[in-house]
């Protein structure tokens, strides 16, 4: 039996959420992600699960259904640089029309996230194939990371109370720290919160903070200024969009935090060009959305060469396997509120072991977190042709 491609397939998946989350930029009302197959002539398959798209979810899943299934059933699947290579240089999808508000870069964001299924899911196949659990097979570097939460969420009537008690079940959980979401507000009024967080929380325990793009160079620098007694471990994606470079590297070198930006990078020359800009201390570049987990090794080998960090955005499933494989990787990170990601929560039969502040990568073969049929068939999304 060989490693053969016999089939490949892209399932969608969409919950509306009970609750809206909202952070500096955007509210939260429904969880996608997709599934992606790879079926191998030695009856392996290669499952995966990740991304969280709504706009192009019908898009990427076309494309892996019908352009990247021709183009890769029959080929091996070990040869997954080369597989990468043909879905990346692939002419054959004309999505939509190239509309002005659309651009270009919409068109090649679905082809890199309908890759990055395709590739993780290949990798998965692989491991599975060759006995050995994802983070062995990429290098092994660590047995485990520090996990911390994403929270800090803004919601309709949150007030101290809830918050501090929010704050109380990640210690009470046995997490490393948290990241805490900023820029809805003014920057001291979110200093505020900060300082209320570390208050609850204590000195022993890792806070970053997150704006999602809401601030410009001015807001981003007043408020590093107000929390700098407060060890922030990170300030992530301080700045509006269109001022990505210059705009992160100002902030970076006057505010004196580790700046994180990359979660909206799709390929390696992005985050090359965030690299050269002096803009970043730490790459949270997302294997889900750009390229899978080939792209993602190669971002990480540039980014050791500059003394850049490696985190990773959401998707702890790939996550802790990719931060565990290399010497530069930091915190896997997690909802820990089933509410705001019930994917994570309902679609392992396993998930990993938490444990004094760390997740533990899995040991089995590929991945090593299989998902649940009756959990994909649950919210398999309606209306998109697969
Ligand atoms: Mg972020």
């Amino acid at each position: 039996m060989t490693t053969t491609i016999r089939d490949v397939c892209a399932i969608p998946l969409e919950k509306n959420l009970d609750k809206v989350f909202k952070g500096g930029t955007y509210a939260i009302t429904s969880r996608y992600t997709l599934v992606t197959e790879v079926h191998l002539d030695n009856g392996i398959v290669g499952q995966t699960f990740g991304g969280d798209e709504e706009r192009y979810q019908k898009e990427v899943v076309n494309l892996v259904n019908e352009t990247f299934r021709k183009l890769l059933l029959g080929k091996d699947a070990l040869s997954v640089e080369l597989l990468w290579e043909a879905m990346f240089h692939c002419v054959a999808p004309d999505l939509v029309n190239r509309g002005i508000h659309t651009l270009d870069l919409t068109n090649k964001a679905i082809i890199m996230q309908a890759i990055a299924g395709v590739d993780i899911a290949l990798w998965d196949a692989i491991g599975k194939t060759q006995g050995l659990p994802l983070y062995k097979m990429l290098g092994g570097y660590r047995e485990k990371v520090p996990v911390i939460a994403i929270g800090g969420y803004y919601w309709e009537g949150k007030d101290e109370k809830d918050f501090q008690e929010e704050l109380l079940s990640y210690k009470r959980a046995g997490l490393y720290g948290m990241k805490l979401k900023v820029g809805r507000l003014s920057p001291k009024e979110d200093a505020d919160r900060v300082r209320f967080a570390r208050s609850v929380a204590g000195d022993d325990f890792i806070i970053a903070c997150d704006a999602n793009q809401a601030w410009t160079v001015d807001q981003a620098i007043t408020f590093c200024k107000q929390v700098e007694d407060l060890n922030i471990r990170w300030f992530e994606e301080p700045v509006v969009w269109y001022d990505q470079l210059r705009g992160l590297s100002e902030v970076r070198r006057v505010g004196k935090i580790p700046i994180v930006a990359g979660q909206g990078e799709i390929s390696r020359f992005g985050c090359r060009d965030l690299i050269m800009a002096d803009a970043v201390d730490i790459l949270n570049v997302d294997a889900t959305i750009a390229g899978g987990i080939t792209e993602w090794r190669r971002i990480a080998g540039m980014a050791s060469m500059t003394n850049v960090s490696m985190a990773h955005h959401e998707e702890p499933q790939v996550a802790v396997h990719l931060l565990s494989s290399i010497p530069h990787g930091l915190y896997v990170e997690i909802f820990p509120d089933p509410n705001r990601d019930p994917m994570w929560f309902e679609l392992p039969d396993k998930h990993p072991e938490i444990k004094n502040g760390c997740m533990h990568a899995p040991r089995q073969p590929g991945i090593g977190i299989p998902l649940r049929e009756e959990v994909i068939e649950r919210y398999r999304a309606n209306g998109v042709r697969v």
